[in-house]
């Protein structure tokens, strides 16, 4: 469930609207403050999550924040 970011400022920046809320500590954030993050369910499908960076770098709130890895 998304909450109304409207009349809010980013709570990062503070000088652009937020547009979305944290999935972490649900600050409000804008588009240039947010980090998409996809969380695969496998399948192809999986969920979006927007992260301000300090719970994008976050591995307990963003648990499926892979290290870097080999590919
Ligand atoms: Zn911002
Ligand atoms: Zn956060």
């Amino acid at each position: 469930m998304m909450k109304s970011t409207q009349g809010t400022n980013c709570v990062v920046c503070s000088t652009r609207e937020a547009v979305v809320l944290c999935n972490g500590c649900e600050k409000a954030l804008c588009t240039h403050c947010r980090t998409f993050d996809i969380w695969n369910h496998g399948c192809g499908s999986g969920d979006v999550k927007a992260f301000c960076p300090t719970c994008n770098n976050d591995p307990d709130i963003n648990i499926y924040r892979q290290p870097t890895k080999n590919q």
